[in-house]
């Protein structure tokens, strides 16, 4: 029989459960068509850096399936039925797709295919979203519990990778979507060989200060993986599995390491529950919250877009997205908490911001992320948390290493101001700016608004 592969966020071919499902429906004399469907309605809104990075995937998988790739663009409830028709296909594999709009895709395919099942085999996750409950059944709400569950229940080992796919030749396919301007954005290498590169890099010479290291913007720290696990050209499944015999030495960065991962996983089994919060607040008293409108949160708005509000650390996390389409983890908060709590700009819009900017934008991710520092989302003590960029710049980039890499107009600033250039003798170097607003005067408003909020 013909079985038909499409690829969607698993642009992989080792440990792919639903691979392995399609390569057995095929069975000994039978071919897998290998098709990935570009769909206007997830192509359309992606930024440029993601498109990139996705037509990059793509090359490699076209590639790594000796040129069987099948490339198509369209609506998938059309393009997908229509080539089972043309190919004879018996069933279609695909793995589960937990998205809000990929749920709806999928089911929309599904009624198209009629009597052709759609198999889900595995997920991007490693504890598939709408698994984990608390004992009464009811979803977790915070990160913790569902952490202690995820530890306790375990994940799968990795799937087996196919000695031989038999993929299906000769069918039609369109070329790669168009390589995108990228106005100089510097992308990492995509595909699964430079996944594993990426991944053998940190385990080697990173994890194990990871525990350390990880805060330091600074400092390549971190595993950078974040855009492979976007695009599935590697499966968390597969890291955990690696990572684990290193904590016998490293167990506190291991530790840290999975946790990281559990979090990937917990916010999109929140999203899972809670479709709404991909635009509304998770928690509903927070609808309320006051931000401000009208043409100076416009200007407030672009000063933060473009890097140029005057705090160091905040303008070094946006002229790094621009410049990388990534942000490390520490400054997307601090970013995050400037936009929402000093300019009182509503998280949404960074948000949307972000997503349109970031190589791994995921509306999982990406969204609670905001709500988590914007006090909207699955923080449990989200009150009072207001980051001081000045501080946090002090003490997570205390020689101003990350600053001075991104704001060149600070490169020569001694370190005792690099976080305050506003405090030199004879104010901030030529070119750079003053703070736009004053963190302390801003910090009591957005309490004062959270009060009001609760008071409500
Ligand atoms: P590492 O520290 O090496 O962590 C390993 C992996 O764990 C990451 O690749 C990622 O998949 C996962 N992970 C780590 N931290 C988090 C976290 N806080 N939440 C969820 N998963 C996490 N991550 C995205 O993948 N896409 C986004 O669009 C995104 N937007 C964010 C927006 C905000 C405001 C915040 C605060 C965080 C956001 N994150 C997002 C989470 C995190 O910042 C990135 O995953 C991380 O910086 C990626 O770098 P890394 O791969 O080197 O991470």
């Amino acid at each position: 029989p013909t079985a038909l592969l499409w690829f969607r966020r698993d642009l992989r071919l080792s440990d792919h459960p639903a691979l392995v499902a399609a390569v057995e429906a095929a069975g000994a004399d039978g071919a897998v068509v290998p098709v990935f469907v570009v769909d206007p309605r997830l192509w359309e809104p992606s930024g440029r850096p993601r498109r990139q990075f996705l037509r990059d995937c793509l090359a490699d998988l076209r590639e790594q399936t000796g040129g069987a790739l099948v490339v198509r663009s369209g609506d998938p409830a059309r393009v997908v039925p229509d080539l089972v028709r043309e190919t004879g296909a018996e069933s279609v594999h695909v793995s589960f797709d937990a998205g809000v709009y990929g749920r709806a895709r999928d089911t929309a395919v599904e009624r198209a295919l009629g009597d052709v099942p759609l198999v889900r085999t595995g997920s991007p996750y490693g504890v598939t979203p709408g698994r984990l409950t608390k004992n009464d059944g009811t979803p977790f709400k915070v990160y913790s519990p569902f952490a202690r569950a995820w530890r306790a229940r375990g994940i799968h080992s990795p799937a087996p990778r196919p000695d031989a796919v038999p993929w299906a030749e000769g069918l039609r396919s369109e070329d790669l979507p168009p390589a995108q301007d990228l106005d100089g954005t510097q992308l990492p290498p995509a595909g699964e060989a430079a996944a594993h590169d990426a991944w053998a890099l940190f385990r080697e010479q990173r994890l194990a200060g990871y525990a350390d290291t990880r805060n330091l913007p600074g400092t390549a720290g971190t595993s950078r993986l974040s855009p492979h696990l976007k695009y599935g050209t590697l499966h968390p499944r597969t890291l955990v599995a690696e990572a684990e015999p290193l904590a016998e030495d490293h167990g506190e960065a291991v530790e840290r390491f999975v946790g990281e991962l559990i979090w990937r996983d917990f916010y999109a089994d929140v999203l899972w529950h809670r479709p709404d919060t991909a635009h509304a607040a998770f928690n509903p008293d927070m609808q309320r919250m006051r931000y401000d409108t009208g043409p100076v949160a416009e200007e407030h708005f672009a000063a933060w877009a473009e890097g140029r509000t005057g705090y160091p650390i905040v303008d070094a996390g946006m002229r790094q997205l621009h410049g990388e389409a990534w942000v490390h983890n520490r400054v997307r908060m601090i970013v995050a908490s400037f936009l929402t709590k000093d300019l009182h700009v509503d998280w949404w819009r960074g948000a949307v911001y972000f997503h349109d900017h970031l190589v791994d934008g995921d509306i999982a991710s990406n969204h609670h992320g905001w709500q988590w520092v914007a006090g909207t989302g699955t923080d449990p003590s989200p009150y009072y948390r207001v980051f001081n960029p000045t501080r946090q710049g002090q003490q997570f980039d205390p020689d101003g290493t990350y600053v001075r890499r991104w704001v060149p107009e600070l490169r020569d600033v001694p370190d005792r101001y690099v976080h305050e250039p506003w405090t030199m003798p004879g104010g901030p170097p030529d070119g750079y700016p003053a703070p736009i607003v004053d963190h302390a005067e801003e910090r009591q408003v957005a309490l004062a608004r959270y009060q009001a909020v609760r008071d409500a």
